[in-house]
């Protein structure tokens, strides 16, 4: 049966304006790193991504790399897009990155004009589609002048491959750098994705976040929920269906007795506010006005509703921000 989209998917959803674009994105976004590969079944991406749609998530975030194989995942949301979201091309906002490992040689990794440009054609073929909304660096390459990566994007941008240009877990320096650059060429940075959560607050450290605040470029928090380990999931035992048992990014050596006392207790914290863990880790994330949006993963479909319930409660007390510090430094 064709799907049609929840008509009330625009009341659901909170839409943060990024940074000083004229974009906006919604508080809670879709990645296709795991889960989008030939290891899972179609449908069941399907059902993930039409939850997404049907709960107001309109961004859809992928990389060259996202599989297994590298390249499925990208094959895999084009099959939805032709299906599923075909005719609501315009709602949606679907990113793509290069920088990490692709091809063989020289030429198939890091942050070269060659690679860049061969990889958003690859990309947008493997999806089906004319453009991406967003195209990211996905790391800064330290043999390659960062002019010469920010011209690749600026270019994207100019031919009309993507419509506007990204940074992934750029440092604050280099990140002011490459800002200056694409500024200069006239192609604006609209947005950094860098990792961010409860557990790991690198780019507090590190001046990231006010510096994205102060250049007026948005953001968009990765693994806002540690992988996984922001839930109630591992709080008895390590299930069998999930991210850390199935030896992928997550390591089944992170989930100590420690790590689960924490979270327990965030975990509490959750409860009182009346919000899932998952929903507290997200709103966390979005707390304050420093991050436009969080970007989740899903295994199911269930997950994505939950996480998108996030939006119903966006606000910390003073003492729950303290008590959650205070278990994070632990
Ligand atoms: P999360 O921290 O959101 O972890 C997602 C995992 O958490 C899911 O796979 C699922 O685990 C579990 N989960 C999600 N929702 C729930 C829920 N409501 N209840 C219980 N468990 C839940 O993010 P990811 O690590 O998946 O990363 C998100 C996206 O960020 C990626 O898809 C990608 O787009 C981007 N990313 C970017 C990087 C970069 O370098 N720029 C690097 C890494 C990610 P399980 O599978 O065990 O069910």
């Amino acid at each position: 049966m064709n799907y049609v989209p929840a008509e009330d998917r625009y009341e659901r959803m909170v839409y943060r304006r990024c940074g000083n674009s004229g974009l906006k994105l919604p508080a809670v976004s879709l990645g296709l790193w795991h889960n989008f590969g030939h290891d899972f079944a179609h449908q069941t991406k399907r059902d993930i991504c039409r939850t997404a749609f049907d709960h107001g998530i309109t961004h859809f975030d992928l990389a060259n790399n996202y599989g297994p194989p590298p390249g499925s995942a990208e094959e895999a949301f084009g099959e939805i897009l032709a299906t599923d979201f075909r005719g609501y091309r315009d709602e949606l906002i679907i990113s793509s990155k290069a920088g990490y490992n692709m091809w063989p040689g020289p030429y198939g990794e890091w942050g070269s004009r060659k690679y860049l440009i061969a990889s958003c054609d690859a990309s947008l073929k493997r999806m089906g589609v004319d453009y991406v909304d967003i195209f990211y660096s996905h790391r800064f390459d330290p043999d390659t002048p960062l002019e010469e990566t920010m011209g690749a994007l600026d270019q994207i941008v100019r031919s009309g491959k993507a419509l506007y240009a990204g940074i992934s877990s750029y440092n604050s320096q280099r990140t002011r750098e490459a800002v200056a650059i694409l500024e200069d060429l006239g192609t604006p940075c609209l947005i950094h994705q860098p990792s961010y959560n409860i557990l790991n607050r690198w780019v507090e450290r590190d001046g990231l976040k006010d510096t994205l605040k102060e250049l007026g470029v948005g953001s968009i928090a990765f693994t806002p929920l540690a992988q996984g380990m922001l839930t109630k999931k591992y709080l008895g035992g390590i299930p069998e269906s999930s991210r850390a048992a199935q030896g992928k990014s997550l390591s089944e050596g992170w989930i100590t007795d420690a790590a689960i006392e924490s979270i327990r207790k965030l975990n509490a914290i959750a409860e009182r506010r009346d919000q899932t863990l998952a929903q507290m880790a997200i709103a966390w994330v979005l707390r304050g006005e420093g991050i436009t949006t969080a970007l989740i993963g899903a295994s199911r479909p269930e997950q994505v509703s939950d996480c998108a319930g996030a939006v119903g409660n966006l606000v910390f007390t003073r003492d729950e921000l303290a008590e959650i510090d205070a278990v994070a430094q632990e």
